[in-house]
């Protein structure tokens, strides 16, 4: 066993949360140490390099709001900013405000163990690190464990195989060779219109048909950026009363989708495919509760993918059955136009599936089937989402069990923050909290300055150990569920249920709603702690 470094705090991840974490503990003047996998900070933003890679929530939302010289003095240049100019924003910050020297990177955390009677958590790394801390945090980030799908012969393939998430640093050279792309959600829609743009021939592996809403990207005009800042604090705290904590500016009605006539209804979508992006499903307020009103956003965005494709075979393919918003939607510059080039194909692998891939290219169909051969292979095939990378770490808790057995039918938190068993652990937009169902950086920092104020007031009163209750915890994944069944997101197979993971329980993770969600831990802590026990 190697020495051990005593901290009172560990933090595992530097993304946007393990980032502000460490800022926000150094304040309360704890020792406080980061372990971060990758070579940089960033998080998602460190490793989702590929072509295309953008927030689609505006910047001027997906941004830090805890400094104000902070947010006034950085200059976002779009409305959706790329890959690079978000690693850059935080660079900026992590820089600003002197981060980096408290982590250690490339080094991946690989077990944690509670022990009683220190009370301590001692965690282990690859690299051969020890530490001991009186309280973990797990920034791990809900989108960080890429999934590498399991088809026959890929690792036979000859050319080059790249992950979305896991981009080379050195920008791959795609001109002018075949490439395939499997997958079709948010990566797959923001890489294929430049990898179209670069490739000599591309062929796109489509399972399910993808809801994309443009982006409207555009470059900011600075007097627009002047006056959201000149009204920051105020736009943001509208944003947080807002369901996905974000959309501040969008012109909206509170109105429902049949409390309006025909014609008003289709203008009042044309207004939102105009206006661009996720506040589309803000439409009416009841596109993701009700099937009919549901139904009619489909249909606008179905016969809007029947405008963009000429070729109506292709269209068809391309065009989703499903409800729409119950799979993340996505947000895009060009993707169903993309299918409109010659040189761009779309396989439907549910009507012909992958049988392998092989040293030229990737097969399909069985027996009478055909290859397509290609120089190189993007799988954008997603993440285990939500509890992925938590699952990969050894966490032991009170009675030597680990969270990996606690979880083996699904997590259970109590408010996604702590988990009962495993005390003075806490998870940054764990399951059971808003996290990808809101503008996640509110939602990180809503936690971050939680878990801050609670770790104040442990050591202010004199305490020791914070852990969340059995019967509270129970209570809580039961509401969490019963807030999903009121609404159509359970209808399908998506990553928030875990449906894209073989084996992974179906548990629909995160909690619908940030402001009632806020409101609900607020009166938690109000009341002493309830549902938590402190000694
Ligand atoms: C392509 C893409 C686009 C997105 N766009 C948006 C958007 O527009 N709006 C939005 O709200 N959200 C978006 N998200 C979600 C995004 O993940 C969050 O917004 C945010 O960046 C999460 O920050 P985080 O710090 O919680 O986690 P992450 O950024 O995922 O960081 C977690 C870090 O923990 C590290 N880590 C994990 N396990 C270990 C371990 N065992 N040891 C050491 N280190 C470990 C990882 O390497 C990673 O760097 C997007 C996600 C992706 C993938």
């Amino acid at each position: 066993m190697p020495a051990s470094r005593s901290v009172d705090m560990l933090v595992v991840g530097a993304g946007f949360a393990g980032l502000y974490m460490v800022h926000r503990a150094r304040g309360l003047g704890l020792d406080v140490e980061g372990v971060e996998a990758g070579d940089g900070v960033g998080g998602t933003w460190y490793w989702n390099r590929y072509p295309g890679a953008r927030c689609d929530v505006e910047s001027l939302e997906y941004s830090y709001s805890f400094d104000e010289d902070l947010q006034q003095e950085w200059e976002w240049t779009e409305r959706y900013a790329t890959q690079p100019e978000i690693l850059r924003y935080i660079e900026h910050v992590a820089d600003r405000f002197d981060l980096r020297r408290s982590f250690r990177f490339g080094t991946r955390v690989t077990t944690a163990t509670w022990s009683e009677s220190a009370p301590r958590w001692t965690v282990e790394t690859d690299a051969g690190d020890a530490y001991e801390a009186r309280f973990l945090v797990m920034a791990t980030g809900c989108l960080s464990m890429p999934i590498d799908p399991q088809i026959p012969g890929l690792e036979t393939f000859a050319g080059e195989i790249l992950h979305t998430s896991r981009w080379p640093h050195a920008e791959p050279d795609l001109v002018g060779k075949r490439v395939g792309v499997v997958g079709t959600g948010s990566s797959a829609v923001q890489s294929i219109p430049l990898i179209a743009e670069r490739a000599a021939a591309l062929t796109v592996f489509q399972r399910t048909p993808t809801y994309a809403v443009p982006a409207h990207n555009h470059s900011l005009d600075p007097e627009e950026q002047a006056a959201v800042k000149a009204r920051y604090p105020e736009l943001r705290a509208e944003a947080r009363q807002m369901a996905i904590a974000t959309g501040s500016r969008v012109p909206r009605i509170d109105a429902s989708t049949f409390e309006v006539d025909e014609q008003t209804r289709h203008q009042r979508f044309e207004q939102a495919w105009q206006w661009g992006g996720l506040p589309f499903l803000g439409a009416f307020n009841d596109l993701i509760i009700d099937p009919a009103a549901n139904e009619t956003a489909a249909e606008f965005v179905r016969a809007k993918i029947r405008e963009q494709v000429s070729d109506p075979e292709v269209a068809a393919r391309l065009t989703p059955r499903q409800v729409i918003g119950c799979k993340r939607l996505c947000v895009d510059s060009g993707y169903y136009a993309t299918f409109d080039q010659p040189h761009v194909r779309l396989v439907d692998v549910g009507a012909t599936p992958i049988d392998s891939v092989t040293p030229a290219g990737v097969r399909v169909g069985s027996d009478d089937g055909e290859d397509i051969e290609l120089d190189v292979l993007v799988l954008a095939t997603g993440f285990d989402a939500m509890t992925g990378a938590l699952d990969r770490i050894d966490i032991r808790g009170r009675d030597g069990a680990t969270l990996r057995e606690r979880w083996a039918a699904g997590p259970q938190t109590y408010l996604g923050l702590g988990v009962h068993g495993f005390p003075n652990l806490f998870t940054v937009t764990g399951p059971g909290s808003p996290s990808v169902l809101a503008n996640m950086v509110v939602a990180i920092e809503h936690h971050v300055d939680w878990i801050t104020d609670t770790v104040a007031h442990l050591d202010g009163t004199g305490r020791t150990t914070i852990e969340a209750e059995r019967e509270a915890q129970e209570e809580w994944v039961a509401y969490v569920n019963d807030v999903a069944s009121y609404t159509l997101f359970p209808t399908c197979g998506s990553w928030y249920l875990g449906a894209n993971v073989p084996g992974k329980p179906r548990v629909f993770m995160p909690l619908i709603g940030f402001p009632g969600y806020v409101q609900q831990v607020s009166d938690v802590t109000a009341d002493a702690y309830r549902g938590f026990t402190l000694t």
